[in-house]
C-alpha cells in the first residue's frame, strides 16, 4: 500500500485523506493545530481551538458541487452529517416556494446546497475519516520542509518526505507522495526552492473586503425567513450583508466592506456590528430578539488575497511526487463561498490522477496540473475580475458618483456601468420572478455549470434584458440605508455604548 503524506488537516487536508484512502492509499495526515478533536460537533463549536484555520468561525456556505461530491464518493458521511443537524437545500423546495409548480428541468436535482456550520462539517468529517481506519491524524505537528532526492542530472527532485520540528529538533518523515493542504499561509513558496527546484511563480491580489461574521440560534418553534439556496445576501455597495444557514437551527450574520473604507470597521466590534444589523431590514429581520438569539461575539477576518501558485513551469513539474490542493494551491475571496468545494473537487481529481498514471509522476503531475487549469482557475479568474469591479464601484461611491450611470457625463455609453445595472436591476429582481433564471443562477453559483456561461446563454440575457426592461414598473426596493446613514448609526451607537 502506498503512503501519502498531507500537510495540514483541514478542509482540503481531510478531503485528500477521504480521496485518496478510497482508492487504497494509506493517508497521514499532519495538522500544526494542537488541539484534540472534541466529543461531539456541538462542543466543537463551543471549544475546538483552529488556530491554524481561524475562518473556521465564520460564515461558510456548502455548495451544491460538494454535496455531490460527497453523495458519489461518500454516502455515508452525508448521512451523518445530516444526522449532526444539517439540512439539503434543494432548488427544487425553493422553486416551488416562489412559483408553485414550475416545470421541472433535468438535473434539478442536482441543485442541493448543505445548510451547515463549518466547525460542523469539519468535525464530522474528521470523526469519519479517522473512523475509516485507513487515515491516520497527527495532530501538533509543524512541518518545517520537505525532503527530496534526484534519479540524475537533469531529474527534478523527487520529494520522499517531510521535516517536522518537534521536541528534540528537526525529524524526517517518509512517504510514497506529499501533498501540501497547508492553505493559504503555506510555506511551500521556500519548502520547493530548498530542495533545488526554481522559484515558485506566484501571484497574489487583494479582494478589497474584511470580513465580520456573527452565529445565532433561532428560537424553538420558530420559522426562520426563507433562504434561497443557503443564503440571501443585500449588496449596499459599501458594505455587503449576508445570512448563512447553518445545521441545528443556527445561522449567521456576515458583513464585508472595504479595508480602505475606515468608518466601516465599526463592524468588526459589536455595537457597530449592532448598528449595521439593525439598519439592514433583511439582517435586522433575521437577528430579531423574537426569532433568535447571538451565541457568539462577532468574529474579524481581515488580509484576504486572491492568491495563486504554480506547480508547473515550462510545462515540467517543479518537483515530483509532491502536490498542493485547496486554499495553498489556490484560494480567492470567501464571498462566494468556493474553497470547500473546490478542495474538494482537487482532492478527487488528485485521486483519479495518481490512480490513471500510477507509474509514471510527471503524469501524474501534468495531469492533475491540467485539472486544476480546467475545473479551478476559471472560478479564480472570473473572482479577481469581479473583486477588480467590486473596488472600482466601492471607489466611486466613496467619491459621491454612480457606478451603475448607462452613460458617461458626455452623453457616451458607458459599458460598465450599464453591465453592473443589468446584473443589479435586471438579474438580481428576476431571481424572484423566473424560475428559469433562477434555475440558471443557482447552478452557476453552486459551481455545476462553468463560470462565466451564464450571461453568455442567450435565452438568459434574453431573459435578463426583459426583465431590465421592466425594472421601472418594480416598487422601490429599500436594501438599507445609505453609507452616510449607517455612519450615523454607528455613531448613536457608540454614544450609547
Ligand atoms: C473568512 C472566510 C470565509 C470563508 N467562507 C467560505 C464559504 O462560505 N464556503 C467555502 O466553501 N469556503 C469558504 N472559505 C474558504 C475555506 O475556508 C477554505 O477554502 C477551506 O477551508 C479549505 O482550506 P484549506 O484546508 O486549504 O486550508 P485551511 O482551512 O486554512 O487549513 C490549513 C491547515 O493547515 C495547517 N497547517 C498550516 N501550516 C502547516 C504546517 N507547516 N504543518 C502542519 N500543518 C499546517 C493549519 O493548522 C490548518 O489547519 C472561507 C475562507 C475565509 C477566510
Amino acid at each position: 500500500m502506498k503512503h501519502a503524506m498531507v500537510i495540514g488537516g483541514s478542509v482540503a487536508g481531510l478531503g485528500v485523506g477521504l480521496a485518496l484512502s478510497n482508492k487504497g492509499w494509506r493517508v497521514t495526515v499532519l495538522g500544526s493545530d494542537e488541539t484534540p478533536l472534541p466529543p461531539s460537533h456541538r462542543e466543537a463549536f463551543e471549544t475546538w481551538k483552529r488556530r491554524g484555520s481561524p475562518q473556521t468561525r465564520h460564515s461558510h456556505a456548502l455548495l451544491a458541487r460538494l454535496r455531490n461530491l460527497i453523495c458519489e464518493h461518500a454516502p455515508d458521511l452525508l448521512e451523518r452529517l445530516l444526522a449532526c443537524g444539517a439540512e439539503e437545500l434543494r432548488f427544487t423546495d425553493r422553486a416551488k416556494q416562489l412559483f408553485g409548480n414550475p416545470p421541472g428541468e433535468p438535473g434539478d436535482d442536482e441543485i442541493v446546497s448543505l445548510a451547515c456550520r463549518r466547525i460542523t462539517f469539519e468535525w464530522v468529517l474528521r470523526r469519519y475519516v479517522l473512523d475509516s481506519g485507513r487515515v491516520e491524524i497527527k495532530d501538533g505537528v509543524d512541518v518545517t520542509g520537505l525532503v527530496a532526492a534526484r534519479r540524475g542530472p537533469g531529474d527534478p527532485p523527487r520529494v520522499t518526505g517531510v521535516r517536522i520540528a518537534g521536541p528534540g529538533g528537526e525529524r524526517v518523515l517518509d512517504a510514497d507522495l506529499v501533498i501540501d493542504a497547508s492553505g493559504r499561509r503555506t510555506r511551500l513558496c521556500d519548502w520547493l526552492p530548498e530542495i533545488g527546484t526554481a522559484p515558485v511563480r506566484a501571484e497574489s491580489s487583494p479582494c478589497g473586503i474584511f470580513y465580520t461574521s456573527r452565529f445565532y440560534q433561532l428560537r424553538p418553534g420558530v420559522e426562520p425567513p426563507s433562504l434561497d439556496g443557503g443564503l440571501v445576501g443585500v449588496d449596499l455597495g459599501y458594505l455587503k450583508v449576508g445570512i448563512f444557514a447553518g445545521d441545528s437551527r443556527v445561522f449567521s450574520i456576515t458583513m464585508a466592506a472595504s479595508p480602505q473604507d475606515d468608518p466601516m470597521r465599526s463592524i468588526l466590534r459589536r455595537p457597530g456590528f449592532e448598528a449595521a444589523v439593525a439598519g439592514v431590514p433583511l439582517a435586522a429581520r433575521w437577528s430579531s430578539p423574537e426569532l433568535a438569539e447571538p451565541v457568539t461575539g462577532v468574529h474579524g477576518m481581515a488580509g484576504l488575497t486572491n492568491a495563486r501558485r504554480w506547480l508547473v513551469a515550462g510545462g515540467e513539474p517543479l518537483a515530483l511526487n509532491f502536490f498542493a490542493v485547496g486554499d495553498a494551491q489556490i484560494h480567492a475571496n470567501p464571498i462566494t463561498g468556493r474553497g470547500c468545494s473546490l478542495a474538494f473537487v482537487q482532492a478527487f481529481d488528485l485521486a483519479d490522477c495518481l490512480e490513471a498514471h500510477a507509474d509514471d509522476a510527471r503524469d501524474a503531475a501534468l495531469a492533475f496540473d491540467a485539472c486544476v487549469e480546467r475545473n479551478v482557475v476559471p472560478w479564480y479568474h472570473l473572482q479577481v475580475s469581479q473583486d477588480a469591479d467590486a473596488v472600482e464601484v466601492g471607489e466611486a461611491q466613496l467619491r459621491g458618483e454612480n457606478p451603475f450611470e448607462e452613460k458617461n457625463p458626455d452623453g457616451s455609453n458607458n459599458p460598465k456601468g450599464f453591465m453592473r445595472a443589468l446584473l443589479r436591476e435586471g438579474l438580481v429582481p428576476a431571481l424572484e420572478e423566473d424560475p428559469v433564471l433562477l434555475r440558471a443562477f443557482a447552478r452557476t453559483i453552486n459551481l455545476l455549470d462553468p463560470p462565466g456561461d451564464l450571461m453568455k446563454n442567450p435565452e438568459v440575457l434574453r431573459r435578463v434584458l426583459d426583465s431590465y426592461g421592466r425594472r421601472a414598473e418594480r416598487p422601490p426596493r429599500y436594501d438599507g440605508p445609505t453609507r452616510d446613514e449607517m455612519l450615523a448609526r454607528f455613531d448613536a451607537a457608540a454614544a450609547a455604548a
